[in-house]
This record gives C-alpha cells, structure tokens and sequence, in this order.
C-alpha cells in the first residue's frame, strides 16, 4: 500500500508517531512555558519512565542503568546475540527546542515497534539507548551518559557540584540510582556490532540542498583555546593615540584576522569567538587587558591542528605588532570521529533505497557517537532541521522529514550486516 493510501485507510505514518511523542516529552519541562530538562532532576525521572513505556510497548526489555540511560533491548532471532545500538539523548539546554536529541530515541523506538508489530526477528538483538545526558549544563561535562556505556566516565567528576552546591553523586542518590555502580553501565565492544545515530542536523545544509536527510562523514574535533590579551591601561584622554597598548583594539584585530582565516579556508574550517570580557570595564579608560574564548572546528584533526598553529602565528604577530601580549591557553581538545566507511556505505544504500540522493555532510556539533566510538564503529544519519535553528524553542522539523528519518532508519536496521 502507498503512503497515501495507508494515510487514507487511517493508519498513522511513523513520522506522526513520532511528532506526537516528541511533543509528549517536550512537555516534560523545568518550567511550563519551555522545555528545559536538566540531567537528574524530576522532570528528567519524568521523561525516562515515559521512554521506558515506550521501549517496553514496543516489545522490548527496558531499564535505567546507573547514570541514568533508558536502556532498551529487541532481541534477535534467539536470546544473547550481539547488537546494533541506536540511540542518542534525552537531556535538553535551557530553553531548548523539542528535537534535539529525543528524535533519534524516539525514532529508534518506533522503528523497533515495527518490526515487532510485523513479529520480525534479525540475526542480531536492537538495543535503543536513550543517553542521560549529552549536553552537560549541570555538572559542565558533556557525553556523561555516553561515556559511561563506553566505559570511559571520569569517576572524578561525580565531586563535581551544580550552582545549588549539589555534587553529581548526591544528585545520583536522588534520583534514585546508586553512583557506585556506574561501572556496571559499561559495555564492551564484542556486544555491539555498531552504534547509529539519528539526529536533527543542527545546521542549514540539509534545507539549502532541499533534501530531509543527509549522510554523516565525521564528527568533527574542536578545540577550544582561553585567550588573554595583555596591553596597559590607561587614562582615555590624555594618552595619545600612537602611544597606547590598547588590548580591547588590539583583540578585535585579532578576532577579524581569525573570522577572515576561516572565511577564505574553503574546506569546512570554523571558529568562533563567543565570549569576551575587557578590563577595567570603564567607558573613559583605555582596556589594559581582554580575554576571550576561540573555538576552532574542522573535518580532521590534520586540519584543524594546521588550521591553529597558522592562526596562533598570524594573531601573535598582531599583538607583536601592537606590543601586546598574547597567552593561549588550550581548555578543551576533542579529536575528530570519522563514521566507519562500512557503516556509512549501508547508511548510503538506505538513504538512496528510501528514493532520496546520497549527500554527505560533516557534523560540526559533538554527538554521543564521539564517546561510542571508544567500543563500535559508529554512523549518523541527520534529519533537516527549519533553518538549521536548534538550541533555541524553533528548531523545527517537518513530520514528513521525522518520516523520512525514520524509514531511512528502518531500512537500514533490516538490511544491517555486521563488518566481517
Ligand atoms: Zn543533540
């Protein structure tokens, strides 16, 4: 039967499935008039239970793990065999939008009510996790619930406290789980034949090219640099121009020299200075000293490290110029995720047995598959988003695009083969 004619009959299409649960959870909120569900608090308790009753309508065995992933598990044609985790997360920003991250959970739990509406069973067991927290807004670390299955969550960071002075472990406690055995969270790579992601695309490329779904290359690394820049304060009236050691001048220099590098790069470059504070802070005295962030992204590591040592040069020469000094301070350094070339083929002969052109894209933001990638290969799928807007209450998707997604997705877990 076509689309149409099941629309017809009344039957409802995955896509209108899952818009309608994703506004289920999006209404799982902090606060009523935004959607914003913080790692581990009443309303993150909320949302899981709601995707366990999913998992287990479904026809799969479902659990919280220990930090706090909804954990899901179809098996296959016999009990115990490998799987194929699909997955992403359940945590939100502040005043985030309803897709990012939950359609990737909820599309992977309706393509396995599907197959189990239809009592079909694959040489492999689909587990759906539904990760506790990606964004990192509590305890400002990020991949938590990631990097727990993967066996790589930092036991020190559960010291770590919120704004109310709450440690992650006492957080733990209240939700209900018991921090001493996160361990038991982690998995190991002979249990997973792959790890898939569908999430929105976070960006404009997909709308540009007019397509609703898009084949990831990489995640890309990025690294983020605390820059100081150091001059001499002084008085605004009497210190002729020629004389000053303007820092404030001095960084806005610098910070057009780092748009202008990325600008003429061509080849997926991106950098972005998103903070910035001058001191003293007065209106009537020259800013002896500036620091800002850079955040520098590229498709491989290769190029971004190239990318960085080229802007170091060219802004110390800057300050050199201006006689400022300049101190770069590396904060945060993750490396690129390349999708397995196997994974990414059976990506692309779904996206293209779906009747949509194969287009690849590279991902600029940080997904969980940055962490799993530590015990399976990894892929992703993206789904166009309405003007690349996310992060914000108007991330949108179309259902027609969730559709999409999610028979992309489904064709893809049937016609699976695990790397031989
Ligand atoms: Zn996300």
């Amino acid at each position: 039967m076509s689309r149409t004619n099941e629309a017809m009959a009344g039957k409802t299409s995955l896509g209108e499935e899952i818009v309608s649960r994703i506004n289920q959870l999006a209404a799982i909120s902090e606060t009523p008039d935004n959607i914003t569900r913080i790692f581990l608090t009443a309303e993150h308790r909320a949302a899981a239970d709601l995707i366990l009753s999913w998992m287990r309508e479904a026809g799969m065995s479902a659990h919280l793990d220990a930090i706090g992933n909804v954990c899901g598990r179809y098996e296959g044609e016999r009990p115990g065999l490998p799987c194929l985790m699909l997955g992403s997360h359940y945590d939100t920003v502040r005043d985030a939008g309803r897709w990012d991250g939950p359609l990737g959970v909820i599309t992977a739990i309706s393509c396995v009510a599907d197959l189990n509406k239809r009592g079909r069973r694959l040489p492999f067991a689909i587990e759906v996790a539904g990760f506790a927290d990606e964004e990192g807004v509590r305890f400002a670390s990020t991949l938590l619930g990631s990097r727990a299955v993967a066996g790589t969550f930092n036991e020190r960071v559960l010291t770590s406290k919120d704004e109310a002075g709450v440690s992650m472990r006492e957080a733990l406690v209240q939700f209900g789980l018991d921090p001493e055995h996160i361990g038991a969270a982690a998995r190991v790579r002979g249990e997973l034949l792959a790890y898939i992601e569908l999430h929105i695309e976070q960006g404009p490329v997909l709308e540009a090219q007019g397509l609703p779904v898009g084949v990831v290359t990489a995640i890309a690394g990025a690294t983020r640099l605390a820059a100081r820049v150091t001059g001499m304060a002084g008085h605004a009236g009497t210190v002729p121009m020629a004389l000053r050691r303007d820092a404030l001048a001095g960084a806005a220099e610098i910070i057009s020299k780092i748009e202008e590098l990325c600008l003429t790069d061509g080849r997926g470059l991106v950098g972005t200075v998103g903070y910035i504070h001058a001191s003293p802070g007065a209106t009537n005295v020259i800013p002896g000293q500036v620091h800002f962030t850079i955040d520098l992204r590229a498709p491989t590591d290769v190029h971004r490290n190239r990318a960085l040592a080229d802007i170091s040069r060219q802004i110390d020469a800057i300050a050199k110029r201006r006689n400022l000094e300049l101190r770069l301070d590396v904060t945060h350094e993750n490396r690129t995720v390349p999708c397995a070339p196997w994974l990414k083929a059976q990506v692309e002969q779904a996206v293209s047995a779906e009747g949509y052109p194969v287009f690849e894209l590279p991902s600029g933001a940080g997904h969980d598959g940055m962490a799993m990638v530590d015990i399976a290969d990894v892929a992703m799928v993206f789904v166009r988003c309405r003007g690349g807007i996310s992060h914000h209450p108007d991330e949108h998707v179309e259902v027609a695009d969730a559709d999409a997604g999610a028979r992309v997705l489904l064709r893809l877990i049937e016609n699976f083969r695990p790397n031989s």
